[in-house]
């Protein structure tokens, strides 16, 4: 009955949608990817470049002038809090710090006013919806009983290499007896260290593919409520939660968090998007090594998986397809000399290839760039000996500590990143020369996780300066630009 009702609310959602688009050409595009891939970032240096004048050469209506303006407007959805666009400037330009990351959902509007190519002039309305990558994997949950999903979180924690993060919270689950009378102080602490577990997974292992419910990270305004105070049981295979028991409590939880946090979401945010881009932090897999790169390539391919699901809902059939478009994007390039950006493409490619494969019916078109929204660093040959080697500079953040060395925010250092391999497997393998970014390094200094500040703009005469970027125009080209034909 429920789904019947879900349904409903659908369609109804889909034909205003429908009506809205009629009249007023819409694009939602939803940006996306988990904690620190550099969403805001993202979607700060889009608007920047958009509306005052960024330098876009791929970017075809930007590039020929057929782009009038771009401006904000005030977005749709009442209940959505606004992308804080104005404050992020501010940081990333005025104060040359990075903004604060995403942690909830917000939104923008943004009017395109633009001369089709036979000289009409039209408008497209281009609604970007920020959300953490971390709820979608929440997704496949709508199909699991919480008895399924606890069966396999359990069976995952204790696989050798999350057993031993995992320790903690076994030790209490240990104690927990699912028939017993249901305990709230017990759900408090076994969903405290559950989700302890699920944080040190994310944080000591890179990614947190295969790791929701998404939530107990990311909470947005639901932290501490009994929607987020469930954690898995060892249950007995095949039984039933006896009334009034700590088992029937934590699945009433579960469903509940199905019903306040994941349809909602599914229903107000994800089915509504036409465009979608996941942004991937994948340098950052590369320096965790070989397993934290299998360990993103599943979490992609449960994104993926989304999609999919996403679409086999009868009404998106029915009316139209909404996602038509999904772009991969690694972000960070500025990391890496320009000489690796190809390659640093075709790892992505190759950590997206089996999930695209098994992910064709999803009937979106899908691509992969290697990205800098906000390029950070310039490059340069710097001499080391008789050699000149390919560097990239960048002023480290003020604090940043590398080899005892601590900077102040206003010293730029060289960086030799190493060369990616030609051949992706290498990576996967773990056989590379590579060994993150410091690996070809002349000097002992490890440079690898060092946060460059923002780059310092030049102003040049009244106009306004650009922020430097790697390729975000061609991130633009192939998420609108058919749209501003
Ligand atoms: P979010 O959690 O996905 O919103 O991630 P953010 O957009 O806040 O980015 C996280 C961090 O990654 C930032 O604070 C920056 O340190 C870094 N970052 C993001 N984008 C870039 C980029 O284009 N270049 C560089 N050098 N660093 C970036």
């Amino acid at each position: 009955f429920q789904d019947i009702v879900e349904e409903a609310r659908l369609s109804a959602r889909a034909l205003m949608d429908y009506g809205d688009h009629f009249f007023n050409p819409t694009v939602r595009l939803g940006v996306t990817g988990l904690s620190r891939a550099g969403k805001t970032v993202f979607i700060t240096a889009l608007i920047h470049g958009l509306t005052r004048g960024g330098r876009f050469p791929i970017f075809e209506p930007f590039a020929t002038g057929r782009i009038a303006r771009a401006r904000l407007e005030p977005q749709p959805d009442d209940a959505v809090p606004r992308f804080a666009y104005e404050n992020h400037v501010g940081t990333l330009i005025e104060e040359r710090h990075w903004p604060n990351s995403t942690v909830d959902i917000s939104e923008l509007r943004l009017v395109i006013d633009y001369q089709r190519q036979n000289g009409a002039d039209r408008t497209l309305t281009l609604d970007i919806v920020d959300y953490p990558g971390e709820w979608l994997l929440d997704l496949p949950l709508l199909n699991k009983s919480y008895e399924q999903w606890s069966a396999e979180s359990l069976a995952l924690s204790r696989e050798p290499l999350r057993a031993g993060l995992a320790a903690p919270w076994h030790g209490h689950l240990a104690t927990l007896v699912a028939e017993a009378q249901a305990d709230e102080q017990a759900a408090l602490t076994a969903a405290r260290l559950f989700t302890d577990y699920l944080r040190t997974c994310r944080d000591e292992r890179f990614a947190m593919s295969l790791l929701p419910p998404g939530r107990f990270l990311m909470p947005g305004n639901l932290a501490d409520t009994p929607a987020l105070t469930f954690a898995p049981l060892d249950l007995p295979a095949g039984g039933s939660a006896p009334e009034g028991s700590l088992w029937a409590m934590m699945v009433r939880r579960y469903e509940a968090y199905k019903d306040v946090v994941i349809r909602p979401f599914f229903r107000d945010h994800f089915s509504r998007l036409d465009r979608q881009v996941v942004l991937v932090d994948a340098l950052s897999a590369f320096n965790a090594g070989p397993e934290a790169l299998h360990d993103l390539e599943a979490a992609l391919a449960g994104i993926l998986d989304c999609f999919r699901i996403g679409r086999s809902t009868f009404l998106s059939t029915l009316f139209r397809p909404r996602i038509d478009r999904i772009l991969f994007a690694a972000t960070k390039a500025d990391h890496l000399h320009h000489s690796s950006h190809d390659r640093l493409e075709a790892v992505l490619r190759r950590t997206v290839g089996k999930a695209v494969a098994r992910a064709e019916d999803t009937g979106a078109e899908i691509d992969v760039v290697a990205l800098a929204a906000v390029r950070a660093t310039r490059e340069a040959q710097v001499a080391r000996g008789r050699d000149k080697l390919p560097s990239i500079l960048g002023t480290p953040a003020p604090g940043e500590v590398a080899n005892g060395e601590s900077f102040d925010g206003n010293t730029e250092v060289a960086t030799f990143p190493g060369d990616l391999p030609a051949d992706p497997e290498e990576l996967f393998r773990g056989d590379s020369a590579f060994r993150g970014l410091s690996s070809a390094s002349a000097e002992k200094t490890d440079f690898r996780f060092l946060r460059f500040r923002p780059p310092l703009l030049e102003h040049e005469g009244a106009e306004e300066p650009a922020l430097p970027h790697i390729r975000l125009d061609r991130a633009l080209q192939f998420l609108i630009g058919d749209r501003l034909q």
